[in-house]
């Protein structure tokens, strides 16, 4: 694999403000293929005052998790779309093992596999932080800091189990979110590079 070959299909994964969606669009950008962020699409609903919008804002607010027949489904629609056919970076889905499930099933039903995951870590206290300057300059209505911590609860127990059912298939490189942007952008890809050997 070199950096420009196509059919690269990523999870990114790690814990709320660890900077997924930052890194995600770099990383989609640099091999061509569509950032999928679960969050963006809800939010862009929620806006929209959609049903799904309007059904997923209660949970958000809350810090909780959509349930997954909403979310896999949602997920389902936009992975069938043309642009994800060649390769996709998936930006905070799946967080559940039901939603591993299902996206095998995906992925099954096209003859496609997952070529990473790759798992931003952080501080959590750091984390915190980062999070309440961003509700400052986004305004995002689950950036307090009950609704943060809440999060960080639930990703602990819901998606934090996904990095070993993913390492025992190979699929994990961790890469240490910490620190400016382009650091972690590159250690990102070195990750990538070194993965494909
Ligand atoms: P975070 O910064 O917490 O990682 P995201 O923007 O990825 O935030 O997601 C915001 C919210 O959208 C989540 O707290 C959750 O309510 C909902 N959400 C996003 N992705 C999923 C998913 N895969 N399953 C269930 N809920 C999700």
């Amino acid at each position: 694999m070199t950096t420009n070959s196509k059919g690269m299909r990523i999870i990114l994964m790690g814990p709320p403000g660890a900077g997924k969606g930052t890194q995600a669009k770099v990383i989609a950008n640099h091999f061509g293929i569509p950032a999928i962020s679960t969050g963006d699409i809800f939010r862009a609903n929620v806006a929209g005052e959609t049903p799904l919008g309007v059904e997923a804002k209660r949970y958000m607010d809350a810090g909780e998790y959509v349930p997954d027949e909403v979310t896999n489904a949602m997920v389902r629609d936009r992975l069938a779309e043309d642009d994800a056919k060649p390769g996709f970076l998936l930006d905070g889905y799946p967080r559940t093992l039901a939603q591993v499930t299902e996206l095998d099933g995906m992925l099954a039903a096209t003859d496609v596999s997952l070529d990473a995951v790759v798992v931003l870590t952080a501080d959590q206290d750091e984390l915190v932080s980062r999070l309440l300057q961003r509700a400052h300059t986004e305004g995002r209505a689950d950036d307090t800091e009950d609704v943060i911590r809440r999060r960080q609860e639930v990703y602990t127990e819901e998606t934090a189990p996904l990095i070993e059912v993913y390492g025992e298939r190979g699929l994990v490189t961790e890469v240490d979110g910490m620190g400016e942007i382009d650091a972690v952008t590159h250690r990102v890809f070195d990750a990538l590079e070194n993965r494909a050997g």
